[in-house]
């Protein structure tokens, strides 16, 4: 197999993501899995389909057109706000989009009487992380709005946090999308099939003894793929945290002092270098680099250490090692590195299932 390269369990995909349909159904919350930081892959939406979510989601209309492209029926929902430039492709191939824009909306409408489809539209609210939404007094007056216009369902609201500004879902923010969901019902004489409480930051709140409300739905990437919730990175119990990992190979192994020499300036990527002398020490190059993923977001075997990282080299402290050149060494990834790794066409993607366990590093 070539390096370097993420190596993607399905099966233990396919675990998490049915581990949580199971838990929040329980609670009459459904999974639409979110396949963004896998590039809409068609194997990891199969793996999640397999789970029982009950639909797909993904912010990139490219991804959703390669899934509708490669035959997935189930139905997607894009979770960004369509561009304009996109309203078309929007509504050919998602069945719902997330919308703040009235702008957009329209456009939405029109695209979807050209194509004589329906398009499901989900209003988003501002409910304290400033990212997305509509402010909490202009929802009804936006919902009415799309009422109104031809070839539109107003599926539901729903409401982001935990992403630009970090605000946690809790009892306050989530009970106040359960009374706007009652408001917008109330003064419209509508009922919202869609209540969408948030992401994987939602599920301490989802899983906990709180009132769940009108809350019915989530939207859920990271906790499927990685078996992390993102407040604070902990892992979610009863998920395999390690359905994705990264290998990469040992290109250069060396005994080489702690200490640089000569005349110090800066760095390829502006880091500081370490400056305690603490003798020779068992160093390692693997071939991967910032254009392959985030060096920050690896967490390295027992007993091996990251160095810094370059473009294209990741230096590795080998502590009582000595890594063999041609030895693949295999890191757990956080969402960052995940999804730069994934994007970068440097690594292979390895997708399999019924994989078996491999050992953390295959010394050579
Ligand atoms: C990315 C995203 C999600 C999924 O987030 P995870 O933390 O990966 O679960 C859900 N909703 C929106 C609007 C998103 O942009």
């Amino acid at each position: 197999m070539s390096a370097p390269r993420l190596e993607i369990d399905l099966d233990k995909i396919t675990h998490n993501a049915r581990v949580l349909v199971e838990d929040l159904g329980e609670r009459g919350i459904a999974v639409t899995g979110v396949t963004k930081a896998a590039l809409g892959a068609v194997e990891v939406a199969k793996a999640m389909l397999r789970a029982g979510v009950s639909g797909l989601g993904d912010s990139r209309i490219e991804n959703i057109e390669a899934m509708r492209h490669q035959r997935i029926a189930a139905p997607i929902m894009l979770i960004r706000s369509p561009m304009l430039s996109q309203a078309e492709r929007v509504v050919k191939s998602a069945d719902i989009s997330f919308n703040t824009e009235l702008s957009v909306v329209r456009r939405l409408s029109a695209a979807a009487q050209d194509a004589n489809r329906v398009h499901g539209i989900v209003l988003m609210v501002e409910l304290g992380d400033l990212r997305e939404g509509i402010l909490p007094v202009d929802l009804i007056g936006a919902a009415r709005e799309v009422l109104r216009l031809p070839n539109l369902e107003l599926t539901g609201i729903g409401v982001n946090l935990a992403c630009h500004s970090g605000m946690a879902p809790d009892a306050t923010n989530m009970a106040a999308l359960s009374t706007l969901a009652d408001e917008v019902e109330a003064a419209l004489d509508v009922s919202l099939e869609i209540v969408s409480g948030g992401n994987s930051a939602n599920l301490n709140w989802a899983l906990g003894k709180g009132k769940i409300g009108r809350i019915n739905h989530l939207r859920l990437g990271e906790a499927i793929l990685l078996g992390c919730e993102p407040l604070h990175r902990t892992p979610v119990d009863g998920l395999h945290t390690d359905a994705i990992t990264l290998v990469a190979e040992v290109i250069e192994s060396k005994t080489k002092p702690s200490l640089p020499w000569g005349t110090l300036a800066e760095t390829a990527f502006g880091g500081d270098v370490t400056s305690t002398d603490t003798g020779d020490m068992s160093r390692a190059i693997l071939a991967l680099g910032e254009q392959d993923m985030d060096p920050a977001g690896l967490v390295p075997p027992d007993g091996l250490a990251i160095l810094g990282a370059s473009g294209d080299h990741l230096l590795i402290d080998c502590g009582k090692r000595r890594l063999q050149v041609g030895t693949e060494v295999r890191f757990a990834v956080n969402y960052s590195a995940l999804i730069r790794a994934m994007t970068s066409p440097f690594v292979d993607k390895a997708m399999a299932r019924g994989r078996t366990a491999r050992p953390s590093l295959n010394l050579a």
